[in-house]
């Protein structure tokens, strides 16, 4: 590995200029983050010339690979017609139907550029249609970073509260007092709290907000058998809108997201991240009935300078077309259940304690033996092991991003060398941690 004296040097001019040298809080870590010059398939670049085999993903976008050739044509068509013209297109008619196709739950379909502004215009429809303003979000589930959502993504076990009964912890500082008695912190897969906490409030509770999976800031944590059929239940008898936040298993999962997966159609779902395939979109979907709140007809105002561009939607469209045509879903899943596999039985065969958990091309390892149900679990890894073993991996050409509660994501453009490659050196690394 050649020595990272251009990412030090950058970072220290960055520095100067932007908080902490770093556009988004979760790409710093130390010393300095690596500056990154190109990426192509399942490969990244820094500008000091290493190489590495990718499971950072850019956080999970990027699901066929870096610089998949049809998205980046598709995208090359589209810039000599316009980037952006702030009126209809017809490839936002094309995009739509797409995913009102293959998506259970999406009768219509409204488009933006984030995960938080999905969910944020989602809980305000919820809000609007239920005429009610409390939220139930679970402990451990990242939704994006504005206020409402921004409650017990990532507490300390000291700060939590009890198991049964989690307080509200702000992520950040500057929200109003107010955003956290909107918001009921419950246990992801404890149908027992879950249940007692919405009879409780349910006049008060527009909405129920999950991942399908938790992904977010809980590595990877699948629901248990017939969870999501639960929330599914109770949300209808006590009319409050269930919102599948899909932004990370939509379209990384599958075409119709988690929701056709585990058979569970929510009232609104989000998308983003994988939809395509790393350019910025975002979606609402849902019932018809619902989404129709939304302006013009109705009194839910939305907007948004950059919704639906022409660019980001020929991304979209290539990304689906892809999806469809090549049974990527079936590789990735191959290619998950293989290093998963074999990572645990490396693990097993050293004796460390640790395991992966994860969940078709997602996997995270975690240094502890615990079983994982819900957030406080997780809580039980050894996180700084988990940093020297990302350490040593990058020296051998294999990036992970040094964060023990987000997760590794695997491209369609890796290959079966790729995850043989890694599995020989988390091995070495293993050895050495012992
Ligand atoms: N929801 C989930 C489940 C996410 O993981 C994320 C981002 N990691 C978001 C929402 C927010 O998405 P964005 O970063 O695009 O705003």
């Amino acid at each position: 590995m050649k020595e990272m004296k251009k990412s030090k040097k950058l970072f220290e001019e960055a520095k100067k200029l932007t908080p902490g040298g770093v556009h988004s809080a979760l790409r710093f870590f130390t010393p300095y983050p690596i500056f990154i010059s190109k990426a192509k398939g399942s490969k990244i670049y820094d500008v000091d010339g290493n190489q590495y085999i990718d499971y950072h993903l850019a956080f999970g976008p990027v699901v066929l690979g870096h610089a998949h050739p049809s998205i980046t044509a598709a995208v090359k068509d589209q810039l000599d017609k316009g980037i952006i013209y702030g009126l209809c297109n017809e490839l936002e008619v094309k995009v739509a139907k797409k995913i009102a196709t293959h998506v259970p739950s999406a009768q219509m379909v409204r488009f933006c550029n984030s995960g938080t502004e999905a969910t944020y215009h989602a809980i305000r429809l919820a809000r609007a249609y239920t005429g009610r303003s409390k939220i139930v979000k679970f402990e451990g589930a990242y939704h994006g970073w504005h206020d409402i959502v921004s409650f017990s993504s990532n507490p300390t076990l000291k700060e939590a509260g009890p198991e049964e009964c989690p307080v509200p912890v702000p992520d950040t500082a500057g929200i109003s007092e107010d955003s956290a008695k909107q918001v009921i912190i419950v246990p992801f897969n404890n149908q027992e709290v879950v249940e007692k906490t919405i009879k409780k409030h349910h006049k008060e509770i527009a909405a129920l907000i999950t991942e399908p999976i938790l992904h977010g800031s809980a590595t990877c944590i699948p629901p248990k058998e017939g969870f999501l059929k639960f929330l599914r239940e109770i949300t209808q008898e006590y009319n409050i809108v269930l919102i599948f936040d899909e932004v990370v298993t939509g379209f990384r999962h599958h075409l119709g997201g988690a929701q056709k997966i585990f058979n569970v159609t929510p009232d609104l779902t989000t998308f983003a991240k994988a939809m395509a395939n790393g350019f910025p979109v975002a979606a609402v979907c849902g019932k018809k009935e619902i989404m129709e709140n939304f302006t013009p007809t109705g009194n839910v105002d939305y907007g948004g300078t950059f919704n639906g561009n022409p660019i980001s939607m020929a991304a979209t469209l290539a990304t689906i077309g892809e999806l469809e045509k090549n049974e990527v879903h079936k590789y990735l899943f191959t290619l998950g259940e293989e290093i998963r596999n074999q990572l645990n039985q490396t693990i097993a065969q050293l004796e460390i304690e640790a395991q992966t958990v994860g969940f078709g091309s997602v996997f995270q390892i975690l240094f502890t033996k615990r079983e994982i149900f819900n957030y406080r679990d997780t809580l039980s890894s050894n996180n700084k092991l988990f940093v020297e073993f990302q350490k040593e991996m990058m020296k051998r050409g294999i990036f992970i991003l040094p964060k023990p509660n987000k997760r590794c994501h695997i491209s369609a453009a890796h290959t079966k060398d790729d995850i043989d490659y890694t599995i020989e050196k988390a091995r070495e690394v293993f050895k050495m941690l012992r």
